[in-house]
């Protein structure tokens, strides 16, 4: 049965790289039957805002999307789709692998994290006021119910992934409150996967000092909304920028997997940007599925054309196109598909 699922072009290199990855995708042999949908800068126009109902409508009805960059109008009124639709359909976790790929430039050759970072409460539930005119107040929500869904979920991810480790990243210290019902949840997790997964737990400043100096001695971390907004980005600068970063964003409901880097107007319809963001996000997607070793296999046909450097997008040193990048990813992912058999065979 053909998999429904919504696809979001996006703006700027948006439509290029998501039309890329959509022929990986197909070439991978699990059936997909694509519900394009038009958000961002152009529905603005002709809709009146960039997030039309019609578009969570067809996320909701598919529970899955695949989504390429959405401009953010500074100044216009319109608060961000991204944001706007984490709310909408409660997806509280965002998950970014970050590996290491030899072919991309970056200080260290042998990392592999994956972040996971509750999305929904903390400093960003936005509940913030001016106390008289020269103080301001933010407020900090942690729940038990908030914390302990990431944390299961972070748990879960390091099971069917075969990871050995979730570390969990805090200020407990000081925020006793706050982060100590934040590391409670996720030590009353932990013990359900007693055996099965090793659990720690490290003060925020002291992860990020870590992480740089030795990032091979962590796999799964999980965090509250701002330390995973922060380290995230840390954890893709560890592995060459987030040209090359894939993320989703998941909840009980739906899940929605896109680059974590943006719409770079500036190369937007010449066929330059590099779609292995997206790519990989769809490879995500295939895991979440149910089909990890086609995931896999998609994963490793991006690394064998990227470590090769003959066919490489210009931000990592070559002149191929996005088209040709996708069409070497396709050629690498069909020479290694066992003879005959359809991929989503051996999914
Ligand atoms: P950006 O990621 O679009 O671009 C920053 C620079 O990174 C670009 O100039 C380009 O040199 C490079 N780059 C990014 N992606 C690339 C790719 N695939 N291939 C080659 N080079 C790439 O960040 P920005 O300029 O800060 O943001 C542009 C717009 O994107 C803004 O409107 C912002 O709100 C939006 N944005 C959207 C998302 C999203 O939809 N999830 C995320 C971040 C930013």
């Amino acid at each position: 049965m053909a998999h429904r699922v919504t696809l979001i072009p996006g703006d700027g290199i948006g439509p290029e790289l998501a039309e890329a990855t959509r022929r990986v995708l197909d070439a991978t042999g699990v059936e997909f039957e694509w519900e394009v949908q038009e958000a961002g800068e152009a529905t603005i126009a002709s809709e009146g805002t960039p997030l039309p109902e019609r578009v969570l409508d067809s996320i909701r009805r598919n529970k899955i999307a695949l989504k390429g960059p959405i401009t953010t109008p500074v100044g216009s009124g319109f608060r961000s789709v991204n944001v706007g639709l984490r709310q909408a359909l409660n997806l509280y976790a965002n998950l970014r692998p970050a590996r290491s790929m030899a072919g991309v430039p970056s200080r260290y050759d042998d990392v592999d994290l994956v972040i996971v970072r509750e999305n929904t409460e903390d400093l960003y539930a936005g509940i913030e006021h001016m106390v008289g005119r020269d103080a301001a107040e933010s407020i900090k929500i942690i729940t038990r119910a908030a914390s302990e869904r990431i944390a299961r979920f972070a748990f879960e991810y390091a099971v069917a992934n075969g990871r050995r480790k979730v570390t969990a990243v805090h200020k407990a210290n000081i925020m006793k409150l706050s982060d100590g019902l934040f590391l409670e949840a996720c030590t009353t997790v932990a013990r359900d996967y007693a055996g099965r997964v090793e659990f720690e737990d490290r003060i925020v400043d002291n992860m990020c000092m870590q992480l740089v100096q030795k990032p091979e001695l962590y796999d799964v971390l999980v965090l509250p909304n701002l330390y995973g907004d922060i380290v995230s980005d840390l954890a893709a600068g560890l592995v060459g920028g987030l040209g090359v970063a894939p993320g989703a964003n998941i909840g009980e409901d739906g899940a929605v997997f896109e680059p974590v880097h943006g719409s770079a107007p500036k190369y937007a319809g010449q066929n330059k940007a590099n779609p292995t963001a997206l790519i990989l996000s769809g490879a995500l997607m295939l895991r979440h599925l149910g089909y990890a070793e086609v995931g896999e296999r998609v994963e490793h046909a991006v690394r064998a054309v990227i470590a090769e450097g003959r066919t490489t997008t210009s931000d990592l040193g070559g002149s191929a196109g996005t088209s040709q990048f996708a069409d070497a990813v396709i050629e690498r992912l069909q020479s290694a598909a066992p003879s005959g058999t359809p991929a989503s065979a051996v999914a």
